[in-house]
């Protein structure tokens, strides 16, 4: 895929401080909004263990949101009526034994709640009926695939995983997911294959449209384009082939003050799978806690508390105003 070239200009002095970057643009301090989407992230268990993740996850992590913390979300998300969106997470959110009771809860409560799935979980042991279930609660699903070829799939996230995610796909297809006029909401998303911006999210959404649907058969709602995040395991591998500094050069020198306005942490809150609070699952997995006193769920007593807060920043920020921007819902603009 080739990089997008968004050529804005940053002075020298704020390379590498996000506060810095936006100041020159007369965007600084960056405050949350109106809090209208939790998003929780219930563990780093993954039947996966990607080169990309930004959490981590694989097979073998432990951390994972107990029933208590689970419950706390639910009443947290009942006495909160300005969250329209839960938003579940991982890991492979599935994994976790609270996912149904909290899907069914959130949608008891009139919530609209997307599931971030990594397509292959739907084979795993016990998620025969997983697809069903989600199409029965009316759950969107998000799912990753990064791109509509078998070797760019792999080399990503893992030998056999093309083939997995298209036969997943095919299965939620069946169930009326992705369907032009369906309610069931399918979107999958792109993330670059290297130290490179996304593409442009509406050609790009054409291609994967065509490709998919040629090939396989595949329909889908939306591309969703996410840039790279540098941390955890995507930073490793910058790292392994001396390409962090050129990358963060790249985010900095991309920055664009137009997304700025629509970043999703200034309608965000991101819930950890212990019960801390954060901006953002980057902030999250960088252990970077909302700023203020209340620092997990249990010290609210409303989500709607958080609105109009400052908003944790640190270099990574510029993964997100680089270029047209990136979020859990792709570019910005
Ligand atoms: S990117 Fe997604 S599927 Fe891959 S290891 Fe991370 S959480 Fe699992
Ligand atoms: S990394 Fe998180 S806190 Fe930083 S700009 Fe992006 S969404 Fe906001």
């Amino acid at each position: 895929m080739p990089a997008v070239r968004h050529r804005l200009p940053i002075a020298p002095a704020t390379l590498h401080d996000f506060d810095a970057g936006l100041a020159a643009h007369h965007r600084a301090p960056l405050q949350r909004g109106l809090v209208t989407t939790l998003q929780v992230n219930v563990g780093k268990l993954c039947n996966q263990a990607c080169h990309h993740c930004h959490v981590e996850a694989g097979p073998k992590r432990t951390e994972i949101m107990s029933e208590a913390v689970a419950t706390r979300v639910l009443e947290l998300l009942a006495a909160s009526p300005q969250i329209t969106t839960l938003d579940l997470t991982g890991g492979a959110p599935e994994m976790n034994p609270s996912f149904r009771r909290i899907v069914v809860e959130a949608r008891r409560l009139g919530r609209r709640v997307i599931d971030r799935c990594n397509l292959t979980i739907l084979f795993e042991p016990g998620m025969a009926d997983l697809a069903t279930f989600l199409a029965e609660h009316d759950v969107e699903v998000v799912a990753s695939l990064p791109c509509y070829t078998a070797d760019n799939v792999e080399q990503q996230r893992g030998h056999g995983v093309f083939a997995k995610s298209i036969a997943a796909l095919r299965q939620l297809n069946a169930l009326g997911y992705g369907a032009p006029g369906s309610p069931h909401a399918l979107d999958l998303v792109y993330n670059p294959g290297g130290a490179f911006l996304p593409p442009a999210q509406a050609p790009l959404e054409a291609t994967y449209r065509d490709r998919l649907r040629r090939d396989h058969g595949i329909e889908f709602r939306h591309l969703l384009t996410i840039t790279n995040m540098p941390i955890k395991r995507f930073a490793d591998y910058l790292n392994a082939r001396g390409e962090y500094d050129a990358y963060m050069s790249l985010l900095v020198n991309h920055l664009n003050p137009a997304t700025t306005d629509h970043l999703m942490c200034r309608s965000l809150l991101s819930v950890g799978w212990d019960g801390t609070l954060y901006d953002c699952d980057f902030n999250q997995m960088l252990e970077l806690p909302v700023p203020g006193s209340a620092r997990t769920i249990f010290e609210l007593g409303t989500l709607g508390e958080l609105s109009g807060a400052p908003i944790a920043t640190g270099e990574h920020c510029f993964g997100c105003t680089a270029g047209t921007g990136s979020s859990c819902g792709g570019s910005l603009t």
